[in-house]
C-alpha cells in the first residue's frame, strides 16, 4: 500500500484510497493530493468453516475475482458480488455494493463481520458493529472517507456446483418487465432485466433474467465441480473522439440483442452469468476518449411512475442509452451512505460528450429526491450537493462520525469535495 511518490505538498492536501478504479466518477480521486493504490493488500487468509457458515480474512485491495477464483474450488462462495469481478474488497466495502440477488440478500457490507481501518491518524484499528457500530456504519458505503481498508473478514456462502440455472424471458414494454421480475423473484434469488431505451418506440422493451445456484445432482462433471473460472476476456483497442457508439450502432444492436433467439431456461457458469460485461476488457473504450457516463438511481417501491416517466425521458433523449438494467433493491442496510433502499433500481450508460444529456440528467435528480429516491454515488461525477442530504437522510449522523475520526478532513475527494461532505480544500492545514 502507499503512493511512495507523493509529494509532502500532495499529503497535505489530503489522500483517499482507490481500488482497482471501477467507480464511474471521482470517488477514488483527488486532484493535486495523495491517491494511495490499496491493490498491494493482496492477501488472502484459509477458509474458516463453522457448520454451514465459513468465513476468509482477506486484503483490501484482493479483487472479488480472485477471492472467487480461490474459494469456489473449496464449495465456498462471496454471497454478494456486483457486475464486474475487477472490484476490490476495500472498494466493495466503501460503496458498499449491491449483486442481483440485493432483495433477497441485501450489499456487501452485511457480509462483513470485521474490517481494519487506517485512519487519518495513521493508526490502524479494528472495527466491529460491536466495537464502534457508528465508525462501521459510516464506512461501510462511507466511499473511503473513513480511512484506508486494510483488511477484512468476510462472510462466505456454500457454493453447490459452477453454474446457475437461469430462466430468461422477452418482455415488450416495462409494465411487463416489472411484473416478469416480480414474479420470478418469488422463487428465484438472482433477477435482472436488461432495457431497450434507444428510441421512443422502444417502449422499454426487455430481456429478464432470472437465476439460482444450480444443485449438483444432475449436472454433467465439469458443471458440477464448483468452480469460478472466467474465460480470458476480449481486448477492446483504445477509440479516438467519440469512439463508436453511435446512435445508429445501438439502435441496431439493441433490436437484434432482444430479438435473439435464446432457451427459456439454461445452465450458465457463473463468471458468464455473474460479470457479462467482463467478457471484453476495458469496453469503456468504446465510448472513445470521450468516455462514458452512467446514471444509476433508485426509486422506492409505490413510486413505479416515476420509474415510468424516467425510463420514457431516456428513450426521448439527445443520444441513445446504449446499456440499461433495471434490478430490484431490497431494504436499506446499515450503511450511512448506502446506496440500496427497498425498490427499483435504474442503470443507464450514456456517452459522456453531449451537454445536453447532463441537462436532462440534473432535472432527473430532482425527480429523484423528490421521489424519495438516490443517485448512487460510486456512479456518480455530477450529483449537485445540495440534493445530497434529500438523498441521503443519515448524512448528519455520517458527518459526526466523520467529524470525531478525521476533523481536518484529511481523508477526501473530488466526489467528497464536489459534494461538500468535507470542508472546502482550503481550511485544511
Ligand atoms: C462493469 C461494472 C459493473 C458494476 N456493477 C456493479 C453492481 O452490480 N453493483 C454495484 O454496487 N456496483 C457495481 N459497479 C460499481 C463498483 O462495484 C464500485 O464502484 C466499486 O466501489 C469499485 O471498486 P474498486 O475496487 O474499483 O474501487 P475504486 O473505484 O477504486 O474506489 C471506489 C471507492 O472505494 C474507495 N476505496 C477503494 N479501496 C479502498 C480501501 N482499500 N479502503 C477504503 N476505501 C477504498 C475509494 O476511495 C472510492 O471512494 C460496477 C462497476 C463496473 C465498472
Amino acid at each position: 500500500m502507499g503512493d511512495a511518490l507523493a509529494s509532502p505538498e500532495a499529503i497535505e492536501r489530503g489522500l483517499i484510497a482507490r481500488g482497482l478504479g471501477r467507480s464511474y466518477g471521482d470517488a477514488a480521486q483527488l486532484e493535486g493530493g495523495a491517491v494511495i493504490d490499496a491493490t498491494g493488500l493482496q492477501a488472502i487468509g484459509p477458509v474458516h468453516v463453522a457448520g454451514e457458515r465459513a468465513t476468509v480474512d482477506v486484503g483490501g485491495g484482493v479483487s472479488l475475482g480472485d477471492l472467487a477464483r480461490r474459494v469456489a474450488p473449496q464449495g465456498w462462495f462471496p454471497p454478494v458480488m456486483p457486475g464486474t469481478r475487477h472490484v476490490t474488497v476495500g472498494g466493495a466495502i466503501a460503496a458498499d455494493i449491491h449483486g442481483k440477488n440485493h432483495q433477497r440478500d441485501g450489499g456487501f457490507g452485511g457480509t462483513v463481520e470485521s474490517l481494519s481501518l487506517v485512519g487519518a491518524d495513521g493508526v490502524q484499528r479494528p472495527v466491529t458493529r460491536e466495537s464502534d457500530r457508528a465508525l462501521f456504519e459510516a464506512t461501510v458505503g462511507g466511499m473511503g472517507l473513513t480511512g484506508v481498508i486494510t483488511s477484512a473478514r468476510l462472510q462466505l456462502e456454500p457454493l453447490p456446483s459452477g453454474v446457475v440455472e437461469v430462466a430468461t424471458q422477452r418482455t415488450s414494454s416495462l409494465d411487463a418487465t416489472l411484473r416478469a421480475i416480480v414474479d420470478g423473484d418469488a422463487t428465484h434469488r438472482y433477477s435482472v432485466a436488461w432495457l431497450d431505451l434507444s428510441g421512443p418506440g422502444r417502449r422499454a422493451r426487455g430481456i429478464v433474467q432470472h437465476g439460482n445456484l444450480a444443485a449438483p445432482l444432475g449436472l454433467d462433471e465439469d458443471q458440477r465441480r464448483p468452480a469460478y473460472a472466467p474465460r480470458r476476456a476480449l481486448p477492446v483497442p483504445p477509440l479516438p473522439g467519440r469512439g463508436v457508439v453511435r446512435d445508429p450502432i445501438v439502435k441496431s444492436f439493441n433490436l437484434a440483442y432482444w430479438r435473439r433467439p435464446r432457451k427459456a431456461t439454461a445452465l450458465v457458469p457463473l463468471p458468464r452469468f455473474l460479470h457479462p460485461l467482463d467478457g471484453a476488457a476495458s469496453w469503456p473504450r468504446l465510448f472513445g476518449a470521450s468516455g462514458l457516463l452512467q446514471y444509476q438511481c433508485v426509486l422506492p417501491d409505490g413510486q413505479e411512475r416515476t420509474l415510468a416517466a424516467l425510463v420514457e425521458a431516456f428513450t426521448k433523449a439527445p443520444v441513445s442509452p446504449s446499456l440499461a438494467v433495471l434490478k430490484r433493491l431490497g431494504p436499506q442496510g446499515e450503511g450511512m451512505l448506502s446506496f440500496p433502499l427497498q425498490g427499483w433500481t435504474l442503470a443507464v450508460d450514456l456517452p459522456a460528450w453531449n451537454a445536453e444529456v447532463y441537462l436532462m440528467l440534473d432535472r432527473m435528480d430532482e425527480v429523484v429526491a423528490q421521489a424519495g429516491g438516490r443517485v448512487y454515488l460510486a456512479k456518480d461525477a455530477r450529483l449537485r450537493p445540495d440534493l445530497l442530504a434529500a438523498m441521503y437522510p443519515r448524512l448528519p449522523e455520517w458527518r459526526e462520525v466523520k467529524q470525531r475520526i478525521d476533523p481536518e478532513g484529511r481523508i477526501r475527494s473530488d466526489l467528497a469535495e464536489r459534494l461538500g461532505l468535507v470542508p472546502s480544500a482550503s481550511r485544511i492545514g
